[in-house]
């Protein structure tokens, strides 16, 4: 007998270009976010759901609560207090609420006649004169008509450019379609699959993707759902076979053993204004017998903001140097290369060794006789950002890479850099700093390829950051010890708040505080940056910061990556409690890098509830970015949103290292297992969660 219908193209094969409505340019704007297949579409999870399947009565919203409402315009006013806001008051019969919006048309103030009827769905949280909804998604319904409210929770995705959230939706409810018996297969052994009772890999995705309305959004939210967990535990079966893959290799390949040769480093301690601490000559002691063996040492050194560690990094560089070798360091940003690139200069310049620094702005002559160098070995050690890696740079005789700031980077670009430096079958050392402190039992997973050294002491003679926790309502006293502060010739950086969910929306809001403040501050020179400007405008901007020219830098997160301006001592984070704890200690560490005693200022949105007083608490009583994530991972309450996901330790969709702590040992055998037997499985699994994977199915 003929089969009816033609075997079906795999789904892991299957281009998202297949699915109906779906063209080339969406499927680029797709594939900008990983998304090729039918599959990654099904993989592309959820990061929280909202409860739209019902109306909920006015009178009965909480602070904190989400949800639809629906009632009758009374009023709808333009107010001017701090910020000039549309007030529109909604009443059903239960209660009344406020809708306030910051931004509005005077086509959207005039629909809001008395008597509309509106349709709302937001976030309740206390306002001035009662409960109010900020910014809430409306629409404008008919008396009496039941328009439909949805038919499952509302999975809320992340999303790109050009496509919205019900893009999204409609996108996975296709994908949904295709999926069936089969379609995809389970890479869990099933033994592992029995022993944990978890639910079978269709019906999970089919529930996070569309949860029936009876579903505990709670759970959801928090991550704890089976369906999730199961997920999860798939997702961190897939990141540990890479990592361990990638450490099989590197024990396999062959380095170049960097021995102690000359007095180069020796020298190069004597002259140093300080001397090292406990903990960087451990790390150093750890760096250099890895570095003396024949397979390439794949080590982390982490360590709190100004711990220390570019110091220990240039040692380590001299050793290649020493044999004739050479290093290469790589920064996230320009801005952090050319500050490494100082103190590597200021360091190693004494000593007769040239360094050299390569960025996407060395542009010309000046690139090519960098690249000359580079080829013919003149240049021993080089510094830079990806720049240093790309095509046309060519590298002598590389022993040695040292990586800055690791989660920027990730897995795949380590790799990279492994095979630009492959001189006649030998790779580099490579050495990892990050400044994201983790407890050890977390370090040995996230970083299942890397031996990890620490470097839990700072150097003596540091002036503690003080930190204060203040609401939002105190903000005018802020500004003027800001306004002192600057008037006393010190710099200062204020952070905004991460509250918005779309990029440009942040960016707004970011634009917005600077004005606001420039207008407050009319002595100050005020200074912007954020993620959506140019990087050539955002380095340009944090030039100017670092040389005296803005005295208050207004910033997105953007800042928190080790730039270093020591005439900066206060800075003002505000909606500290909506952010993770280490990001907060991070940002903190920006000050407190000068003589002059130092402040940090937490602003809160009131009312804070007890876990977030708690939280902000920790950062008032402690500057040790251990205790800081200790404590943060003990605080760390369910349906937190900002955690390890965010601190970028690894780029995971479902799973959170944290809370999914308990799915490890069994993470770690089922890994083993499946190394153990080997074959195209694993390349499979590693594609659905980890991307490109044949790049380690090279068993
Ligand atoms: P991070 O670990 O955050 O990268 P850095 O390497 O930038 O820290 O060091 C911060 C500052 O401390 C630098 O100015 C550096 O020269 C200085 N420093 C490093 N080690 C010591 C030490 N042992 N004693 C005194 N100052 C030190
Ligand atoms: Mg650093």
């Amino acid at each position: 007998m003929r089969p009816t219908t033609a075997p079906r193209t795999p789904l892991d094969e299957r281009p998202v270009t297949s699915l109906r409505g779906v063209g080339p340019a969406l499927g680029e704007t797709l594939a900008r976010i990983g998304v090729r297949t039918v599959q990654d579409l099904l993989f592309h999870l959820p990061l929280r759901y909202e409860d739209r399947t019902r109306v909920v009565p006015i009178g009965s919203l909480r602070p904190g609560d989400r949800a639809v409402i629906e009632g009758e315009v009374q009023l709808a006013e333009v107010v001017f207090r701090r910020r000039r806001a549309l007030l529109c008051r909604l009443a059903d019969g239960s209660g009344l609420i406020t809708l306030r919006f910051f931004h509005f048309s005077a086509a959207q103030q005039a629909a809001l006649t008395r008597g509309t009827r509106l349709r709302c769905f937001g976030e309740v949280r206390p306002g001035p004169g009662g409960p109010e909804i900020v910014h809430p998604e409306y629409r404008r319904v008919a008396e009496g008509t039941a328009s439909p409210v949805d038919e499952c929770l509302t999975p809320i995705y992340p999303t790109t450019e050009g496509v919205q959230q019900g893009r999204m939706r409609a996108l996975t409810g296709l994908a949904l379609a295709e999926l069936h018996d089969g379609s995809l297969k389970d890479w869990i052994p099933p033994d592992v699959l029995v022993s944990s009772r978890m639910p079978a890999l269709e019906a999970a995705l089919r529930y996070v993707h569309r949860p029936p309305p009876n579903a505990d959004i709670e759970l959801l939210n928090a991550g704890r759902h089976p369906a999730q967990r199961r997920l999860a535990f798939e997702e961190l079966l897939a990141h540990q076979i890479s990592l361990r893959l990638l450490r099989q290799a590197a024990d396999r390949d062959d380095a170049w053993p960097l021995t102690a040769r000359t007095d180069l480093v020796g020298r190069c301690l004597a002259g140093l204004p300080f001397q090292l601490t406990g903990a960087q000559q451990r790390a150093w002691r750890e760096i250099e017998s890895d570095l003396e063996r024949e397979h390439p040492m794949m080590r982390l050194v982490q360590g709190d903001v100004g711990s220390g560690k570019t110091v220990v990094a240039a040692l380590a560089a001299l050793r290649a140097v020493e044999h004739g070798a050479q290093a290469a360091v790589m920064a996230p940003t320009e801005l952090l290369a050319e500050q490494h690139a100082r103190n590597f200069l200021g360091w190693l310049d004494p000593l007769g060794v040239r360094v050299g620094l390569l960025t996407g702005r060395l542009t010309g002559k000046a690139r090519n006789a960098l690249n000359e160098d580079l080829a013919g070995g003149a240049v021993q050690v080089s510094v830079g950002t990806h720049a240093l890696f790309q095509e046309g740079v060519q590298f002598a005789r590389l022993a040695l890479v040292i990586v800055d700031e690791q989660h920027r980077f990730g897995v795949h670009q380590r790799m990279q850099l492994r095979e630009k430096g492959r001189t006649d079958g030998r790779y580099p050392h490579q050495l990892v700093m990050t400044a994201t402190p983790i407890p050890r039992t977390l370090a040995m997973t996230a970083y299942a390829d890397l031996d990890v050294s620490v470097i839990d002491e700072l150097p003596p003679g540091r002036t503690p950051v003080r930190t204060v926790v203040l609401p939002d309502n105190r903000r005018d006293e802020v500004v003027s010890r800001i306004d002192a502060a600057c008037r006393a010739g010190r710099q200062a950086y204020w952070v905004c708040p991460l509250i918005e969910e779309s990029e440009s929306l942040r960016h707004q809001a970011a634009e917005e505080t600077a004005a606001s403040l420039a207008a407050a501050l009319p002595d100050v020179r005020v200074g912007l940056v954020h993620g959506r400007m140019p990087g050539a405008r955002k380095d340009a901007v944090m030039n100017s910061f670092k040389q005296g020219q803005v005295d208050l830098l207004v910033a997105t997160t953007v800042i928190e990556v080790g730039v270093d301006v020591p005439n900066a001592s206060l800075m003002v984070i505000e909606n500290a409690e909506r952010m993770g704890l280490s990001q907060l200690h991070q940002l903190r560490g920006r000050v407190g890098r000068g003589s002059v005693e130092s402040s940090c200022v937490l602003l809160y949105q009131s009312p804070l509830s007890p876990l977030a007083r708690e939280r902000l608490a920790v950062l008032r009583d402690t500057n040790d970015g251990f205790e800081v994530s200790r404590r943060d991972l003990e605080l760390r309450g369910p349906g937190e949103l900002l955690g390890t996901r965010q601190t970028g330790l690894m780029q995971l969709k479902v799973a959170d290292l944290v809370r999914d702590s308990d799915l490890l040992p069994d993470v770690q055998k089922a890994a083993a297992l499946m190394l153990e037997a080997g074959g195209a499985n694993i390349a499979s699994l590693l594609r659905r969660w980890v991307g490109d994977g044949e790049r380690f199915g090279k068993v």
